[in-house]
């Protein structure tokens, strides 16, 4: 794909007709087949996480497509035509399975050092902050770590010539599958879980309790998780609180500023990495 294809990819962030969609699944969905029927719509910080979900894909859309377009240089640059060539050769239900593969591990290590290194920890602090969990929480991401993070795994989609049409193909299931993770909606993968994250396997990777903190990283698939011990698979309950450790501000835009100040506590969760795995 081209620096101008990778742009024109990204501008329909901008488009309202997509995010209109999403809150007209994702609301009946909620009512329809929770998970905890006691969460009213109107919970605590809804307020924030619509200002996220309208606001935030203006900075954080614009941080990707810079990166898109260094990843395209990038790969001009760094990948052998050869490389290219041969993945672009292969057929459409190769590519796709093969970018989700390398798209997750990129995603999973830097989820990873998001969560070790504390400047970076600062920043997905913010997403970590939501107190409920529902479709709309899915929005709270700071754009200095949507770059880090989803930013990162986009790496693969345009350097190592994966067809436009694969790359289509993984970012809706990108998208989708993020909101699905974080909803209020009970959808049990039974033995899919394995191999795909579940809304229950990212709910613990939100859980306010030291004991899972630093557990299942990856954003579409368990396995890496599983590969290098960080998964935490309980399915048959859910925390029973989910946040940070330390103060978080309220509004959107006091958020966006909080990682640039001093903090303090910061490195609670990083020193838990020290300790032994969650045992339910
Ligand atoms: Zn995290
Ligand atoms: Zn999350």
């Amino acid at each position: 794909m081209t620096g101008a294809g990778g742009v024109q990819f990204f501008w329909h962030l901008f488009d309202p007709r997509g995010a209109l969609l999403i809150a007209l699944i994702f609301l009946p969905l909620e009512r329809l087949m929770p998970t905890d029927e006691n969460q009213p719509v109107l919970r605590s910080g809804w307020r924030t996480d619509v200002a996220y979900f309208l606001l935030n894909r203006l900075p954080a859309g614009l941080g990707l497509i810079v990166l898109v377009v260094a990843a395209v240089l990038a790969g001009d640059i760094l990948v052998p035509p050869t490389v290219k060539a041969s993945i672009a050769a292969l057929p459409l239900w190769l590519q796709v399975p093969l970018l989700l593969l390398l798209a997750d591990f990129v995603f999973y290590a830097a989820h990873r050092m998001c969560h070790f290194v504390p400047v970076l920890w600062r920043f997905h602090a913010i997403h970590h902050s939501a107190e409920n969990l529902d479709w709309l929480a899915a929005f709270r991401i700071h754009p200095i770590d949507q770059m880090m993070t989803k930013g990162m795994s986009l790496i693969p989609c345009f350097t190592l010539g994966f067809s436009e049409a694969a790359v289509a193909i993984y970012f809706v299931f990108y998208q989708w599958h993020a909101i699905l993770l974080h909803s209020n909606v009970r959808l049990p993968f039974g033995p899919l879980r394995w191999v795909l994250a579940s809304p229950v396997f990212h709910h613990w990777h939100h859980a306010d309790d030291p004991r899972a903190w630093n557990r299942n990283f990856g954003a579409q698939l368990s396995i890496w998780d599983l590969m290098f011990g960080t998964a935490q698979m309980q399915h048959d309950a859910l925390p029973r609180s989910y946040g940070v450790e330390g103060e978080v501000p309220k509004d959107y835009l006091a958020q966006l500023a909080h990682p640039l100040r001093r903090q303090r506590g910061v490195g609670d969760r990083i020193a838990a990495s020290e300790e032994a795995p969650f045992r339910p």
